[in-house]
């Protein structure tokens, strides 16, 4: 695995990490324990970034994590999510305490917000997620689905801490971030996690098989390995099973040649 600074902090997190939208959606408890086992074994490759959000099955998702985690808390780097209604001060602090209180953990590593929302003033949330790192119960601060001038609001309203990174949709087939946040996020040195990074698992079918064989790459490792590409870029895949979270986990095992990464298809 490939590990990549967060921000400008000294804090490494795997280039290939794991989304978990989706985990504990369904009721079934064997269901649950194969999403567990995923996690877990994505771990043991080196996968160390594991990104969810309370919104995610109501809170289940952060559940399953806990349980992936509870043997190897300090080994990972958890981020989750607080969204709109809880973005006004007292709320994100209350979010921020269930969270942990799922996750049964005593700190989460990234703590983002999940959309923006412009009826609450950004120095109000804000002002509790810096009051929650002082508090030692968040480690770092990110957004996510912010563009570049709400991302500068954010870093304008926060007084001893940066926004570490933002959370944003990004794969081969889907590249509208291009046009400023990525350009602004390298320059800025703001980490750009790639949500969405297979298409939501619509695998792009028009990669030249001259490119996957000579790289022994399924389309879905390629897809990974052009979106990560860049140094200020991680991807957070979801993988339910373990056979697709080892196919991630392998897909930055060689780099592509930039000629290569120039003939990646975009449809
Ligand atoms: P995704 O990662 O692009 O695609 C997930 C789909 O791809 C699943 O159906 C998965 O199947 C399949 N898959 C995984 N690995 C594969 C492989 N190697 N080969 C073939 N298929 C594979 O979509 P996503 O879940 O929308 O996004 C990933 C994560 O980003 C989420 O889990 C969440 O953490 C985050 N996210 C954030 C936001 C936001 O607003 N911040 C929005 C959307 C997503 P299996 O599950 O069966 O393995």
């Amino acid at each position: 695995m490939e590990y990549r600074q967060l921000g400008r902090t000294k804090e490494k997190i795997s280039v290939i990490g794991m989304g978990c939208w989706g985990l504990g959606l369904s009721r079934d408890a064997d269901e649950w324990a194969r999403e567990i086992a995923s996690v877990r074994r994505g771990i043991e490759l080196g996968m160390n970034l594991i990104d969810t959000a309370e919104r995610y099955s109501s809170g289940r998702s952060e559940e399953l994590v806990g349980e992936a985690v509870k043997d190897c808390r300090d080994e990972v780097f958890i981020a989750t999510k607080v969204a709109p209604p809880n973005l006004h001060y007292d709320a994100v602090i209350r979010a921020c305490k269930d969270s942990i209180k799922r996750l049964d953990v005593s700190y989460i590593d990234l703590y983002q917000v999940h959309w923006p929302d412009p009826s609450v003033p950004i120095k109000n949330t804000m002002s509790a997620m810096e009051r929650l790192v002082q508090d030692g119960l968040v480690r770092y601060i990110g957004v996510s689905n912010f563009s570049v001038s709400e991302t500068d609001a954010a870093r304008a309203a926060l007084a001893k801490n940066d926004i570490a990174s933002n959370q944003v949709e990004y794969a081969l087939t889907n590249r509208s971030v291009e046009a400023d946040i990525l350009p602004y996020r390298v320059r800025e040195r703001i980490t750009l996690m790639a949500y969405s990074p297979l298409a939501h698992g619509q695998i792009a079918r028009s990669i030249p098989g001259d490119i996957l064989q000579k790289y022994d790459m399924t389309p879905a490792q390629a897809m990974l390995n052009w979106v990560t590409r860049s140094e200020q870029v991680v991807a957070i895949p979801k993988a339910g099973n373990i056979r697709h979270q080892e196919e991630n986990a392998y897909s930055i095992a060689v780099r592509f040649s930039a000629a290569d990464y120039e003939k990646m298809p975009s449809g």
